[in-house]
């Protein structure tokens, strides 16, 4: 996702101003580089149409870096989406504090089950840790695994007593963790490979039995387009207070992230970074938007925008130098700067590019632009504007006019073809505008 974005952006380094055409062009960019990361195609479309709203308002047209504005917008949108404000866990106003895990199987419930557990444990709580998946031959064992790790209490059922009945295990567990002092009740529970409704009802039912304070939705963050159905399906089937992104060291940019939050509307509390139990942080909605936009990085393309932006000026000059006529009247206008501006020899120095000429025009001193001037002087309008024009007898005429020799009319002619083949050249290199050059 980044690195699309990243392009789109580039493509309005050479903007001033943006016109809607560049604006529909962006976000026909952004909406393609978030369909690439599996963003899903409704929350798509909803946020290209918000940021294209503002894009084309006010707030970008008065902005000094309208492109800067248009990535400003972009962060705050995703920002928004993406819960605003970080959101902490809510606890219980009399323990213990019950916090419910749902999700797919494979979804990473169990891991974050520890992972939870630490986090707790290190400011002084004292989770229990509920086993209720009872889906699966080895899900107890794996989190009984998982807890010893986090050095966490564990609830599981005993043989002969809930095997079988995991609404029966959360709401023991619950009990268990009042009489034993548990602050923090955490339940695992069991998952599927798809949407299923025996699922859900079973996720309902504990939900139903231990009113939990948090229930926790756990979606991996490499889910593409099936995030938005699994979780709505979720949603609906047992409701869920937050959201927690697994397995974000992945190749994931945070597409689900933002598919998730847009269609269910709540908030993502954490984001899981690892298979260790330290794999884990509370998840920073800022954090994520310049993740998804990478912005480090946009932030430095977009300064650099407006030297790019200088410098497309300077080349659109260049260019206009390069295919308009350079005429005997801009040679004259020319020399008459340069006389301006003190030491022709330094003012060349100062061009890049212009080494080849600064050589040539080594003694050209000031006599030499006065006899220069003189004869073109001597020149009509259309002579200066079109100097191919100049024949045997114009010359001649030119040359009584101004004072001068044929020769010195004739060399005059040549210096000037001279120096327009060299305005070329520099031309296709791109002089910068110098002040007070006029068009160089
Ligand atoms: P559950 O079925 O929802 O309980 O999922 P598990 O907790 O058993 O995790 C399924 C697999 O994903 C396991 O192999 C975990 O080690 C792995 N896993 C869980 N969370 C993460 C994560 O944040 N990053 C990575 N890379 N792997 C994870
Ligand atoms: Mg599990």
């Amino acid at each position: 996702l980044s690195d699309r974005l990243t392009e789109t952006f580039r493509n309005l380094r050479t903007k001033g101003k943006l016109t809607p055409a560049d604006v529909d062009g962006t976000v026909r960019e952004i909406r393609r580089a978030l369909l690439d990361a599996d963003v899903a195609l409704p929350v798509v479309k909803e946020f290209t149409a918000k940021v294209r709203e503002r894009a084309l308002g006010d707030e970008v047209n008065r902005a000094l870096n309208p492109a800067q504005q248009v990535v400003q917008i972009v962060n705050e949108e995703l920002i928004g989406i993406l819960g605003g404000q970080q959101r902490r866990l809510q606890f219980a106003k009399t323990a213990p504090t019950v916090i419910m895990l749902a999700g797919l199987q494979g979804s990473g419930k169990t891991t974050f089950a520890g992972k939870l557990a630490k986090m707790l444990e290190k400011d002084g709580h004292t989770p229990l840790l509920v086993a209720c998946d009872l889906q699966r031959p080895n899900a107890v064992n794996q989190l009984q695994v998982v807890a010893e790790r986090a050095g966490a209490a564990i609830y599981a059922p005993e043989p002969g007593n809930g095997v079988g009945n995991p609404v029966k295990v959360a709401k023991d567990g619950v009990e268990f963790a009042k009489q034993k002092q548990h602050d923090i009740v955490i339940i695992d529970t069991a998952g599927r490979l798809g949407v299923d409704a025996e699922l859900m009802k079973q996720a309902a039912d504990i939900r139903k039995a231990t009113d939990p304070d948090e229930v926790l939705f756990v979606i991996d963050a490499l889910t593409g387009q099936d995030a938005v159905n699994t979780a709505k399906a979720f949603q609906e089937g047992v409701d869920f207070t937050g959201v927690v992104l697994s397995k974000l060291d992945g190749d994931s940019r945070g597409g689900a992230a933002l598919s998730v939050a847009s269609v269910t509307g709540r908030p993502i509390i954490f984001a899981s970074t690892g298979e260790g139990l330290d794999d884990v942080e509370p998840f920073h909605p800022d954090r994520m938007a310049s993740r998804i936009l990478d912005l480090g990085d946009i932030l430095t393309l977009i300064e650099q925008a407006q030297s790019a932006f200088d410098e497309a000026e300077a080349a659109k000059m260049a260019e206009k130098l390069a295919t308009e006529q350079f005429t005997l009247e801009d040679f004259l206008e020319q020399m008459q700067q340069l006389k301006k501006m003190g030491s022709m020899k330094k003012m060349l120095g100062m061009l890049p590019g212009m080494g080849q000429m600064k050589q040539q025009l080594d003694d050209f001193d000031e006599r030499e632009i006065d006899r220069t001037e003189a004869i073109i002087r001597s020149m009509t309008p259309g002579e200066r504007r079109n100097p191919k024009i100049l024949n045997g007898s114009r010359r001649l005429r030119i040359a009584r006019g101004s004072g001068m020799t044929v020769t010195d009319v004739n060399q005059l002619v040549q210096r000037f073809d001279q120096a327009a083949k060299m305005m070329k050249t520099v031309a296709r290199g791109g002089v910068p505008n110098i002040p007070g050059m006029g068009p160089v």
